[in-house]
Protein backbone atom coordinates (compact mmCIF):
# COMPACT_ATOMS: atom_id res chain seq x y z
CA UNK A 1 0.00 0.00 0.00
CA UNK A 2 1.19 3.40 -0.76
CA UNK A 3 2.08 6.06 1.68
CA UNK A 4 -1.12 8.39 0.12
CA UNK A 5 -3.42 5.11 0.66
CA UNK A 6 -2.28 4.56 4.05
CA UNK A 7 -2.90 8.13 5.26
CA UNK A 8 -6.36 7.58 3.14
CA UNK A 9 -7.06 4.29 5.16
CA UNK A 10 -5.70 6.15 8.13
CA UNK A 11 -7.67 8.91 8.36
CA UNK A 12 -11.24 7.00 7.22
CA UNK A 13 -10.48 4.14 10.08
CA UNK A 14 -9.17 6.60 12.78
CA UNK A 15 -6.35 5.60 14.98
CA UNK A 16 -7.82 5.81 18.67
CA UNK A 17 -4.77 3.44 19.94
CA UNK A 18 -2.54 6.61 18.74
CA UNK A 19 -0.83 4.08 16.33
CA UNK A 20 -0.22 4.76 12.44
CA UNK A 21 0.55 1.78 10.41
CA UNK A 22 4.26 0.92 10.64
CA UNK A 23 5.25 3.12 7.27
CA UNK A 24 3.60 6.15 7.96
CA UNK A 25 4.69 6.23 12.19
CA UNK A 26 8.19 5.86 10.32
CA UNK A 27 7.42 9.04 8.45
CA UNK A 28 5.58 10.82 11.31
CA UNK A 29 8.62 10.28 13.35
CA UNK A 30 11.06 11.16 11.12
CA UNK A 31 9.05 14.68 9.65
CA UNK A 32 8.34 15.83 13.71
CA UNK A 33 11.39 14.17 15.41
CA UNK A 34 13.57 17.33 14.94
CA UNK A 35 10.85 20.06 16.02
CA UNK A 36 9.94 17.85 18.74
CA UNK A 37 13.24 17.77 20.75
CA UNK A 38 13.84 21.45 20.11
CA UNK A 39 10.85 22.13 21.51
CA UNK A 40 11.61 19.63 24.96
CA UNK A 41 14.85 20.73 25.21
CA UNK A 42 13.74 24.62 24.99
CA UNK A 43 10.37 23.35 27.41
CA UNK A 44 13.37 21.78 29.56
CA UNK A 45 15.35 25.26 30.30
CA UNK A 46 11.85 26.76 31.16
CA UNK A 47 11.04 23.85 33.74
CA UNK A 48 14.37 24.39 35.55
CA UNK A 49 14.23 27.96 35.44
CA UNK A 50 10.55 27.55 37.28
CA UNK A 51 11.95 24.74 39.27
CA UNK A 52 14.96 26.39 40.90
CA UNK A 53 12.99 29.82 41.18
CA UNK A 54 10.52 27.68 43.76
CA UNK A 55 13.54 27.42 45.71
CA UNK A 56 12.02 30.80 47.64
CA UNK A 57 9.15 28.52 48.75
CA UNK A 58 11.24 26.27 50.88
CA UNK A 59 12.28 29.04 52.93
CA UNK A 60 8.65 29.30 53.81
CA UNK A 61 7.42 25.33 54.04
CA UNK A 62 10.36 23.37 54.86
CA UNK A 63 12.45 26.54 56.35
CA UNK A 64 14.54 23.47 58.86
CA UNK A 65 16.06 21.77 55.95
CA UNK A 66 16.25 25.07 53.67
CA UNK A 67 19.94 24.08 53.03
CA UNK A 68 19.23 20.41 51.78
CA UNK A 69 16.59 21.85 49.23
CA UNK A 70 18.84 24.15 47.77
CA UNK A 71 20.97 21.00 47.63
CA UNK A 72 18.79 18.91 46.34
CA UNK A 73 17.52 21.33 44.20
CA UNK A 74 20.75 22.74 42.83
CA UNK A 75 22.84 20.55 42.68
CA UNK A 76 20.49 16.98 42.15
CA UNK A 77 17.64 17.61 40.51
CA UNK A 78 18.89 20.61 37.94
CA UNK A 79 21.88 18.68 36.89
CA UNK A 80 19.40 15.40 36.24
CA UNK A 81 16.83 18.44 33.79
CA UNK A 82 20.40 19.11 31.94
CA UNK A 83 20.98 15.79 31.47
CA UNK A 84 18.02 15.54 30.24
CA UNK A 85 17.79 18.53 27.99
CA UNK A 86 21.37 17.59 26.76
CA UNK A 87 20.03 13.70 25.65
CA UNK A 88 16.39 15.08 23.88
CA UNK A 89 18.48 17.95 21.81
CA UNK A 90 20.73 15.08 20.47
CA UNK A 91 17.71 13.76 18.70
CA UNK A 92 17.22 10.45 19.98
CA UNK A 93 14.75 7.76 19.36
CA UNK A 94 11.07 8.96 19.64
CA UNK A 95 11.34 6.01 23.18
CA UNK A 96 14.92 7.85 24.27
CA UNK A 97 13.08 11.01 23.92
CA UNK A 98 9.52 10.52 25.75
CA UNK A 99 11.58 8.44 28.80
CA UNK A 100 14.00 11.37 29.31
CA UNK A 101 11.02 13.87 29.44
CA UNK A 102 9.06 11.78 31.37
CA UNK A 103 11.59 10.76 34.41
CA UNK A 104 11.79 15.30 35.01
CA UNK A 105 8.29 15.60 36.50
CA UNK A 106 8.90 11.95 38.44
CA UNK A 107 11.97 13.45 39.88
CA UNK A 108 10.93 16.59 40.66
CA UNK A 109 7.92 15.27 41.92
CA UNK A 110 9.86 12.81 44.02
CA UNK A 111 12.45 16.04 45.66
CA UNK A 112 9.27 18.04 46.28
CA UNK A 113 8.16 14.87 48.36
CA UNK A 114 11.46 14.23 49.84
CA UNK A 115 12.09 17.79 51.18
CA UNK A 116 8.31 17.20 52.69
CA UNK A 117 9.07 14.12 54.50
CA UNK A 118 12.80 15.37 56.26
CA UNK A 119 11.50 18.16 56.86
CA UNK A 120 9.44 18.93 60.36
CA UNK A 121 8.65 22.45 59.70
CA UNK A 122 4.90 23.13 60.62
CA UNK A 123 3.68 23.97 56.80
CA UNK A 124 5.78 21.17 55.09
CA UNK A 125 2.58 19.89 54.21
CA UNK A 126 1.86 22.50 51.74
CA UNK A 127 4.78 21.21 49.83
CA UNK A 128 3.06 18.68 47.88
CA UNK A 129 0.54 21.43 46.41
CA UNK A 130 3.01 22.21 43.79
CA UNK A 131 2.76 18.32 42.76
CA UNK A 132 -0.43 18.64 40.79
CA UNK A 133 1.27 21.78 38.92
CA UNK A 134 4.62 19.32 38.03
CA UNK A 135 2.30 16.91 36.40
CA UNK A 136 0.05 19.35 34.14
CA UNK A 137 3.32 20.68 32.79
CA UNK A 138 4.65 18.18 30.84
CA UNK A 139 1.60 17.43 28.87
CA UNK A 140 0.72 21.22 28.51
CA UNK A 141 4.50 22.74 27.59
CA UNK A 142 6.41 19.36 25.79
CA UNK A 143 2.81 17.15 24.57
CA UNK A 144 4.18 14.33 26.08
CA UNK A 145 3.17 11.29 24.20
CA UNK A 146 0.17 10.17 25.71
CA UNK A 147 1.86 6.83 26.63
CA UNK A 148 4.63 8.15 28.41
CA UNK A 149 2.48 11.26 30.22
CA UNK A 150 0.18 8.43 31.44
CA UNK A 151 3.29 6.70 33.25
CA UNK A 152 4.74 9.28 34.25
CA UNK A 153 1.29 10.42 35.72
CA UNK A 154 0.96 7.36 37.57
CA UNK A 155 4.11 7.62 39.21
CA UNK A 156 4.14 10.78 40.90
CA UNK A 157 -0.04 10.06 42.03
CA UNK A 158 1.50 7.22 43.61
CA UNK A 159 4.46 9.02 44.82
CA UNK A 160 2.48 11.48 46.26
CA UNK A 161 -0.37 9.48 47.72
CA UNK A 162 2.71 7.37 49.43
CA UNK A 163 3.72 10.63 50.90
CA UNK A 164 0.64 12.37 51.95
CA UNK A 165 -0.37 8.90 53.62
CA UNK A 166 3.10 9.73 55.76
CA UNK A 167 2.62 12.77 57.08
CA UNK A 168 1.01 12.78 60.38
CA UNK A 169 -0.50 16.24 60.82
CA UNK A 170 -2.58 15.89 57.90
CA UNK A 171 -6.25 14.55 58.90
CA UNK A 172 -7.37 11.04 57.47
CA UNK A 173 -10.01 12.79 55.63
CA UNK A 174 -7.82 15.54 54.53
CA UNK A 175 -5.51 12.93 53.25
CA UNK A 176 -8.36 11.02 51.42
CA UNK A 177 -9.61 14.25 49.47
CA UNK A 178 -5.75 15.52 48.83
CA UNK A 179 -4.64 11.95 47.41
CA UNK A 180 -8.78 11.95 45.31
CA UNK A 181 -7.82 15.77 44.21
CA UNK A 182 -4.58 14.24 43.07
CA UNK A 183 -6.26 11.45 41.36
CA UNK A 184 -8.54 13.38 40.05
CA UNK A 185 -6.07 16.05 37.97
CA UNK A 186 -4.26 13.04 37.30
CA UNK A 187 -6.70 11.56 35.06
CA UNK A 188 -7.81 14.82 33.67
CA UNK A 189 -4.41 15.92 32.88
CA UNK A 190 -4.40 12.31 30.54
CA UNK A 191 -7.10 12.81 29.39
CA UNK A 192 -5.67 16.56 27.74
CA UNK A 193 -2.35 14.49 26.56
CA UNK A 194 -4.78 11.95 25.02
CA UNK A 195 -6.55 14.47 23.11
CA UNK A 196 -3.43 16.60 22.62
CA UNK A 197 -2.27 14.03 20.66
CA UNK A 198 -4.94 12.27 18.55
CA UNK A 199 -4.69 16.36 17.57
CA UNK A 200 -1.25 17.00 16.63
CA UNK A 201 -1.67 13.42 14.68
CA UNK A 202 -4.77 14.69 13.11
CA UNK A 203 -3.18 17.95 11.88
CA UNK A 204 -0.06 15.77 10.67
CA UNK A 205 -2.15 13.46 8.65
CA UNK A 206 -3.98 16.01 6.94
CA UNK A 207 -0.80 18.35 6.08
CA UNK A 208 1.66 15.27 4.96
CA UNK A 209 -1.91 14.06 2.44
CA UNK A 210 -2.12 17.32 0.76
CA UNK A 211 1.54 17.99 0.84
CA UNK A 212 1.91 13.69 -0.88
CA UNK A 213 -1.13 15.21 -3.42
CA UNK A 214 1.10 18.11 -4.32
CA UNK A 215 3.89 15.69 -5.24
CA UNK A 216 1.76 13.74 -7.43
CA UNK A 217 0.37 16.76 -9.56
CA UNK A 218 3.87 18.51 -9.53
CA UNK A 219 5.19 14.77 -10.90
CA UNK A 220 2.43 14.49 -13.12
CA UNK A 221 2.89 18.19 -14.65
CA UNK A 222 5.97 17.48 -15.35
CA UNK A 223 5.75 14.17 -17.10
CA UNK A 224 4.70 13.06 -20.57
CA UNK A 225 1.80 10.57 -20.54
CA UNK A 226 2.54 8.85 -23.89
CA UNK A 227 6.09 8.15 -22.96
CA UNK A 228 6.25 8.43 -18.94
CA UNK A 229 9.39 10.85 -19.63
CA UNK A 230 9.91 13.97 -18.39
CA UNK A 231 8.10 16.65 -20.59
CA UNK A 232 9.92 19.97 -22.02
CA UNK A 233 8.99 21.99 -19.07
CA UNK A 234 10.49 19.49 -16.59
CA UNK A 235 13.94 19.25 -19.02
CA UNK A 236 13.91 23.72 -18.99
CA UNK A 237 13.93 23.27 -15.21
CA UNK A 238 16.24 20.69 -14.47
CA UNK A 239 18.83 22.61 -17.35
CA UNK A 240 18.14 25.69 -15.54
CA UNK A 241 19.34 23.66 -12.29
CA UNK A 242 22.64 22.32 -13.91
CA UNK A 243 23.55 25.80 -15.19
CA UNK A 244 22.52 27.34 -11.64
CA UNK A 245 24.48 24.85 -9.55
CA UNK A 246 27.41 23.49 -12.33
CA UNK A 247 29.68 20.07 -10.67
CA UNK A 248 33.05 21.00 -8.43
CA UNK A 249 34.82 19.93 -11.39
CA UNK A 250 33.38 21.50 -14.07
CA UNK A 251 32.25 18.33 -16.15
CA UNK A 252 30.60 18.71 -19.37
CA UNK A 253 26.88 17.85 -20.14
CA UNK A 254 25.81 16.27 -23.12
CA UNK A 255 22.88 16.71 -24.69
CA UNK A 256 21.15 14.04 -27.35
CA UNK A 257 18.35 15.15 -29.48
CA UNK A 258 17.12 11.76 -31.24
CA UNK A 259 14.72 11.79 -34.02
CA UNK A 260 12.75 9.03 -35.57
CA UNK A 261 13.39 8.17 -39.21
CA UNK A 262 10.76 8.55 -41.22
CA UNK A 263 8.42 8.80 -38.96
CA UNK A 264 5.61 10.84 -40.95
CA UNK A 265 5.62 7.34 -43.31
CA UNK A 266 5.17 5.40 -40.15
CA UNK A 267 2.16 6.93 -39.37
CA UNK A 268 0.96 6.78 -42.98
CA UNK A 269 1.55 3.26 -43.11
CA UNK A 270 0.73 1.84 -40.12
CA UNK A 271 -1.87 4.35 -38.44
CA UNK A 272 -1.14 6.80 -35.59
CA UNK A 273 -1.91 4.35 -32.84
CA UNK A 274 0.72 1.90 -34.08
CA UNK A 275 3.00 4.76 -34.39
CA UNK A 276 2.07 5.92 -30.78
CA UNK A 277 3.25 2.36 -29.49
CA UNK A 278 6.51 3.01 -31.98
CA UNK A 279 7.15 5.98 -29.89
CA UNK A 280 6.60 4.46 -26.33
CA UNK A 281 8.86 1.26 -27.58
CA UNK A 282 11.86 3.80 -28.71
CA UNK A 283 11.47 5.65 -25.78
CA UNK A 284 11.72 2.72 -23.72
CA UNK A 285 15.12 1.33 -25.68
CA UNK A 286 16.61 4.68 -25.35
CA UNK A 287 16.27 5.00 -21.47
CA UNK A 288 17.22 1.36 -20.71
CA UNK A 289 20.48 3.12 -22.03
CA UNK A 290 20.64 5.81 -19.43
CA UNK A 291 21.66 6.48 -15.80
CA UNK A 292 19.19 6.21 -13.44
CA UNK A 293 18.96 9.18 -11.29
CA UNK A 294 21.14 10.98 -13.26
CA UNK A 295 20.15 11.40 -16.69
CA UNK A 296 17.38 13.40 -17.70
CA UNK A 297 14.99 11.67 -20.79
CA UNK A 298 12.53 14.14 -21.91
CA UNK A 299 9.96 13.86 -24.84
CA UNK A 300 10.52 16.91 -26.56
CA UNK A 301 7.81 16.58 -28.70
CA UNK A 302 6.04 14.59 -30.98
CA UNK A 303 8.45 11.88 -31.92
CA UNK A 304 11.66 14.07 -31.02
CA UNK A 305 13.51 12.80 -27.84
CA UNK A 306 16.18 14.90 -25.69
CA UNK A 307 18.34 13.47 -23.41
CA UNK A 308 20.53 15.26 -20.61
CA UNK A 309 23.95 13.43 -19.28
CA UNK A 310 25.49 15.50 -16.78
CA UNK A 311 28.74 14.88 -16.41
CA UNK A 312 29.68 12.92 -19.88
CA UNK A 313 31.67 15.21 -22.61
CA UNK A 314 31.01 15.01 -26.56
CA UNK A 315 32.88 11.54 -26.93
CA UNK A 316 31.47 10.12 -23.94
CA UNK A 317 28.32 11.70 -24.80
CA UNK A 318 28.55 10.01 -28.90
CA UNK A 319 29.04 6.40 -27.32
CA UNK A 320 25.61 6.28 -25.69
CA UNK A 321 24.00 8.03 -28.29
CA UNK A 322 25.21 5.10 -30.51
CA UNK A 323 24.34 2.58 -28.25
CA UNK A 324 20.94 3.79 -27.85
CA UNK A 325 20.62 4.11 -31.80
CA UNK A 326 22.07 0.42 -31.86
CA UNK A 327 19.66 -0.55 -29.37
CA UNK A 328 16.50 0.64 -31.14
CA UNK A 329 17.70 -0.80 -34.72
CA UNK A 330 18.20 -4.26 -33.09
CA UNK A 331 14.81 -3.84 -31.97
CA UNK A 332 13.59 -4.54 -35.35
CA UNK A 333 10.16 -2.89 -35.55
CA UNK A 334 9.11 -3.18 -38.76
CA UNK A 335 8.88 -0.10 -41.13
CA UNK A 336 9.17 -0.87 -45.05
CA UNK A 337 8.75 2.85 -45.81
CA UNK A 338 12.86 3.05 -44.00
CA UNK A 339 15.01 1.84 -46.47
CA UNK A 340 17.25 0.36 -46.39
CA UNK A 341 17.05 -1.30 -42.86
CA UNK A 342 12.70 -1.38 -43.33
CA UNK A 343 12.56 -1.47 -39.97
CA UNK A 344 12.50 1.15 -37.21
CA UNK A 345 15.59 3.45 -36.47
CA UNK A 346 16.47 6.77 -34.93
CA UNK A 347 18.79 9.40 -35.72
CA UNK A 348 20.89 11.30 -32.99
CA UNK A 349 22.54 14.37 -32.83
CA UNK A 350 25.10 15.04 -29.76
CA UNK A 351 26.52 18.30 -28.39
CA UNK A 352 28.26 18.72 -25.50
CA UNK A 353 30.01 22.22 -23.34
CA UNK A 354 30.60 22.71 -19.71
CA UNK A 355 27.27 24.87 -17.89
CA UNK A 356 28.88 28.34 -17.71
CA UNK A 357 27.59 31.81 -18.57
CA UNK A 358 29.47 31.47 -21.90
CA UNK A 359 27.11 28.67 -23.28
CA UNK A 360 23.20 28.68 -22.47
CA UNK A 361 21.11 25.55 -22.11
CA UNK A 362 19.29 26.22 -25.29
CA UNK A 363 22.43 26.93 -27.82
CA UNK A 364 23.54 23.57 -26.31
CA UNK A 365 20.02 21.85 -27.28
CA UNK A 366 20.69 23.99 -30.85
CA UNK A 367 23.86 22.69 -31.19
CA UNK A 368 22.68 19.04 -30.77
CA UNK A 369 19.43 19.62 -33.00
CA UNK A 370 22.31 20.67 -35.53
CA UNK A 371 23.90 18.10 -35.46
CA UNK A 372 20.87 15.80 -35.59
CA UNK A 373 20.05 17.70 -39.11
CA UNK A 374 23.27 16.69 -40.38
CA UNK A 375 22.50 13.00 -39.13
CA UNK A 376 19.36 13.00 -41.25
CA UNK A 377 20.66 15.00 -44.23
CA UNK A 378 23.77 12.61 -44.62
CA UNK A 379 21.18 9.46 -44.58
CA UNK A 380 19.78 8.68 -41.26
CA UNK A 381 20.41 5.78 -38.78
CA UNK A 382 22.97 7.51 -37.61
CA UNK A 383 24.95 9.83 -34.55
CA UNK A 384 26.39 13.19 -35.77
CA UNK A 385 28.04 15.64 -33.42
CA UNK A 386 28.98 19.34 -34.29
CA UNK A 387 32.33 17.40 -35.23
CA UNK A 388 29.91 15.86 -38.30
CA UNK A 389 29.58 19.13 -39.51
CA UNK A 390 31.73 19.66 -42.69
CA UNK A 391 33.57 23.09 -42.97
CA UNK A 392 31.51 24.77 -45.22
CA UNK A 393 29.07 24.20 -42.83
CA UNK A 394 27.22 26.11 -39.84
CA UNK A 395 25.14 25.47 -37.40
CA UNK A 396 21.53 26.13 -39.18
CA UNK A 397 19.10 27.57 -36.54
CA UNK A 398 16.98 28.97 -38.87
CA UNK A 399 15.13 25.87 -40.04
CA UNK A 400 16.10 23.05 -37.19
CA UNK A 401 14.27 20.10 -37.02
CA UNK A 402 13.32 20.89 -33.36
CA UNK A 403 11.28 24.39 -32.17
CA UNK A 404 14.08 25.76 -29.36
CA UNK A 405 12.95 28.74 -26.77
CA UNK A 406 15.50 30.88 -26.46
P1 LIG B 1 12.67 12.43 -40.67
O1 LIG B 1 13.29 11.13 -40.92
O2 LIG B 1 13.27 13.54 -41.47
O3 LIG B 1 12.57 12.78 -39.25
O4 LIG B 1 11.20 12.31 -41.26
P2 LIG B 1 9.87 12.31 -40.44
O5 LIG B 1 8.77 11.83 -41.34
O6 LIG B 1 10.03 11.57 -39.19
O7 LIG B 1 9.69 13.84 -40.20
P3 LIG B 1 9.34 14.52 -38.86
O8 LIG B 1 10.30 14.16 -37.83
O9 LIG B 1 9.17 15.99 -39.14
O10 LIG B 1 7.91 13.86 -38.57
C1 LIG B 1 7.21 14.09 -37.46
C2 LIG B 1 5.92 13.31 -37.55
O11 LIG B 1 5.66 12.68 -36.33
C3 LIG B 1 4.72 14.19 -37.80
C4 LIG B 1 3.60 13.51 -37.11
O12 LIG B 1 2.83 12.81 -38.06
C5 LIG B 1 4.25 12.50 -36.21
N1 LIG B 1 3.89 12.68 -34.81
C6 LIG B 1 4.14 13.74 -34.04
N2 LIG B 1 3.66 13.51 -32.77
C7 LIG B 1 3.09 12.27 -32.78
C8 LIG B 1 2.41 11.47 -31.81
O13 LIG B 1 2.24 11.85 -30.64
N3 LIG B 1 1.96 10.25 -32.19
C9 LIG B 1 2.14 9.79 -33.46
N4 LIG B 1 1.69 8.59 -33.78
N5 LIG B 1 2.75 10.54 -34.40
C10 LIG B 1 3.22 11.74 -34.08
MG1 LIG C 1 10.67 15.07 -35.89
MG1 LIG D 1 11.34 12.10 -37.67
Amino acid sequence: MSLNDQVQTTLRQGFRELRFPRALEERYEADTRQAICRSHAVSGWVALAIYDVFLVTDLTHVPDVFGLAAFTRLAVVSPIIMMMIFIVSRNPSVFVREMATCVLPIVIVASLLFLMLVSEAPLRQYQHTGVILVMLFPVIAYNLRFRYAAFGLLVCFLMNAGAVMNVEEIPPEIKQSTIMLILGGGIFTAIASYRIEHQNRLAYLYSLRDRLQNDELDALSKTDPLTGLLNRRAMDEALALLWENPSQDAADVAVLVLDIDRFKAFNDRYGHLEGDVCIKDVARRALAQTRPGIDIAVRFGGEELVFVLPGLDLVAGCVVAERMRAAIEAGAMPHECNEPTRCVTVSIGVAAATPSDFVQPNELILAADAALYVAKRTGRNRVCSPLSLQPDETVQTDEPSLAVAS
